[in-house]
């Protein structure tokens, strides 16, 4: 496989190469350099595979020989070990449930296999991750390599702006995996992360390896529940199908579209952000205007400048689509409580990010059209927000009530890169 960096063309790697560098010169990121497209008759095959053998095929399309197929099939079967339901909500709408994996978040299909893939790569050389997160990322990076050998993960976030669950669910793991609660929000982790890998000396030293969204092994893994959702679908909503991505830094959105590109049927997307709503904006007037994060209840969204954007302008270029034909909204507090409601009455438990997509969804959606929302986040993920909405109490999943009454190992830091520096090195 063969991928350029998106700030400078000349700059061209493998696969091993961007899995291991996540990003490229001026922190550019990586994007393939073919675009692979199935038939309409690979795709109808396709949708009647499992789970792991659809998901090889979709893989071994864009990695190629780098890495053989019954390789790469054993590492998507220790990725993939639980399932992707689509769960109906009403006639014409379901959602996709992502967060049937360790840490009950969508994250855990990307994390889980970046670990595989890295640890394919790297071979027994020292490696040590280092990322930011604004909620769930962390987790899935943190069960998705713990315990492996010769990995060390340093996970950032911002310090009282994730739910306290949530900090619970990695963050008490010890270990090989330390955890840093950063006095910023979650802008600030992101702007340490990168000038951490602009510090040579650092990079070289550490082994260092970023495995938030921007890796491109999360992208392609994410590419495939696409598939799955589709094959879930019955005939008649495939080519009707309109799918929400609740987004933030817009990796889930990107493999959306990748899917698309391969040849899945999908007739649109939307992007649904909350009120930090960059995206919205610029596709509303053109203007690229970011403003301060703000913190909502979707807080796994709360970012205003989307890193992942530069790769849906690029794959926007390269199939000569129309951006204009990207749905998006923005859904502000009071609509998401409201949507959360009403998927009750719907006689479905969501939680503030899902809710968000099925709200844009609900108000795009054409007669004969189907939708699809995605559910990036188990509801118990968010149990506080969920039970002052919703005026109940949850029950916890036995994952979370296991990790709720552990103590917290995280450590302190400044928003400063001298101590992060000093805390990585020591
Ligand atoms: C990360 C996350 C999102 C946003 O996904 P992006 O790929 O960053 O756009 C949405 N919902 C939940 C629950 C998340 O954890």
């Amino acid at each position: 496989m063969k991928l350029y960096n998106l700030k400078d063309h000349n700059e061209q790697v493998s696969f091993a190469q961007a899995v291991t560098q996540g990003l490229g010169r001026q922190q550019g990121l990586f994007f393939p350099h073919d675009l692979p497209e199935f038939s309409l008759t690979d795709i109808d095959a396709m949708l009647e595979m499992d789970f792991v053998s659809r998901s090889s095929k979709i893989l071994s399309a864009f990695i190629g020989d780098e890495i053989p197929f019954q390789r790469l099939e054993e590492r998507v079967r220790s990725a993939f070990a639980f399932p992707a339901p689509v769960v109906r909500v009403s006639d014409d709408v379901a959602c996709l449930e992502l967060f049937h994996g360790p840490t009950l978040a969508f994250k855990d299909f990307g994390g889980r296999f970046m670990a595989q893939m890295l640890s394919h790569i790297r071979g027994d050389k020292p490696v040590t991750i280092l990322t930011a997160t604004s909620g769930d990322t962390g987790a899935a990076v943190a069960h998705a390599f713990y315990g492996m050998q010769n990995v060390r993960v340093v996970i950032l976030y911002p310090r009282g702006k994730i739910s306290p669950l949530q900090e619970k669910l990695f963050c008490t793991l010890g270990g090989n995996i330390e955890t840093v609660a950063v006095e910023g929000d979650f802008d600030a982790c992101q702007a340490l992360v990168k000038q951490a890998f602009d510090d040579e000396t650092l990079k070289q030293t550490l082994g260092l390896n970023s495995a938030n969204s921007i890796n491109i092994s999360r992208l392609l893994a994410q590419i495939c529940y696409y598939f799955e959702a589709v094959a879930q679908l019955p005939q008649e909503a495939r080519n009707q199908l309109v799918i929400s991505v609740p987004s933030g830094n817009f990796g889930d959105l990107t493999a959306g579209l990748l899917a698309k590109a391969l040849g899945l049927p999908v007739k649109r997307f939307i992007a649904a952000t909350n009120a930090n709503d960059t995206v919205p904006r610029y596709l509303q007037s053109g203007e690229w205007t970011p403003k301060a994060t703000v913190a909502t209840l979707s807080n796994a969204m709360d970012v205003s400048q989307p890193n992942n954007w530069p790769r849906v302008e690029e794959l926007f270029r390269r199939k000569v689509w129309q951006l204009k034909e990207l749905g998006y909204a923005a859904v502000d507090e009071e609509t998401t409580r409201a949507a959360v409601r009403e998927l009750k009455t719907l006689g479905y438990i969501s939680e503030p990010h899902a809710a968000v997509a099925w709200r844009a969804l609900r108000d795009a959606l054409q007669p004969g059209e189907f939708g699809l929302f995605l559910g990036t986040a188990h509801p118990a993920k968010f149990k506080e927000s969920v039970d002052a909405i919703l005026g109940e109490t949850l029950p916890l999943p036995p994952e979370l009530a296991e990790r709720a009454g552990m103590a917290l190992l995280s450590v302190n830091l400044p928003a400063d890169f001298d101590a992060l520096r000093a805390l990585l090195l020591k």
